[in-house]
């Protein structure tokens, strides 16, 4: 489990409590870290006791039920709710996931929710994830390929396809670029400026092991840095926390490999 750490503009008030489940017998409690910083005003707990029956059985269904019946300024990043976009990545009772696919009943007592661990914070539950943009940005992350172009799409087996994908679907193709493991991971916090951080490695691992592209070597003196690379100490936070099953610490082992491969 990842242990909360408060985002980064931390000294937590207690904020409101609103009881809005008119004594049901299904009432949980949520305890939401709230920060708006145009009011100037420290972040602040909110706690919202709702009747579970009126929402969906998800701590996003919960979350929307409270944005659109109680209070219309809490603020979160949601979209498709199925577990694809990853834009409702938060941190819920100690660990980054996906609100979406996060079901309440998994939570013993009070839900408590904040903003990924460790991220500047725009508003509420929205961390700003400019930074780690830029990163991904950074690792120049799509085909590079100086051949001639085929009439058609460059083709690729399906032995070379299942690397990007796994056997299981949980190859480095399949991160959906939520954070949860950067924003678990302790080296991330302390070095997040210069270490990529695992969700970026991973997506860096994907490019070097796609059977389309030509530029591995270009990609790989890009890595090979103190700081890029090798801030990672192995401490495992990022796969254990990842809401899609992949193995973030598996492919920044992999890229030290073929470093140390290549001589
Ligand atoms: S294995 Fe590496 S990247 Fe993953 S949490 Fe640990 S230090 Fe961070
Ligand atoms: S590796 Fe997992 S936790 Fe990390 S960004 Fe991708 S899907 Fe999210």
């Amino acid at each position: 489990m990842v242990q909360l750490t408060l985002p980064k503009n931390s000294k937590i008030g207690q904020g409101r409590k609103i009881d809005a489940a008119n004594g049901a017998n299904g009432a949980r409690t949520f305890k939401i870290y709230r920060y708006d910083p145009e009011t100037g005003d420290n972040p602040r707990w909110d706690y919202f006791t709702i009747d579970l029956t009126k929402c969906g059985p998800m701590v996003l269904d919960a979350l929307l039920y409270i944005k659109n019946e109680i209070d219309p300024t809490l603020t979160m990043r949601r979209s498709c709710r199925e577990g694809i976009c990853g834009s409702c990545a938060m941190n819920i009772d100690g660990t980054n996931t996906l609100a979406c696919t996060k079901p309440i009943e998994d939570v013993r007592g009070e839900v408590r929710i904040a903003p990924l661990p460790h991220m500047p914070v725009l508003k509420d539950l929205a961390a700003d994830l400019d930074h780690i943009y830029a990163q991904y940005g950074s690792i120049e992350p799509w085909l590079k390929a100086g051949s001639p172009p085929p009439s058609r799409e460059r083709l690729q087996s399906p032995e070379d396809a299942d690397a990007l994908n796994g056997h299981d679907g949980h190859g480095p193709a399949a991160c959906i670029l939520c954070f949860c493991c950067s924003t678990g991971c302790p080296s991330y916090w302390w070095n997040g400026d210069r270490f990529l951080g695992p969700s970026i490695l991973l997506q860096a691992y994907r490019w070097l092991i796609d059977s389309r592209d030509e530029a591995a070597g270009e990609r790989l003196d890009a890595l090979e840095d103190p700081f890029k690379l090798y801030r990672c100490h192995t401490i495992m936070n990022c796969t254990n926390t990842c809401p899609k099953g992949l193995n973030p610490a598996e492919s920044i082992a992999e890229i030290k490999k073929m470093i140390a491969e290549r001589g």
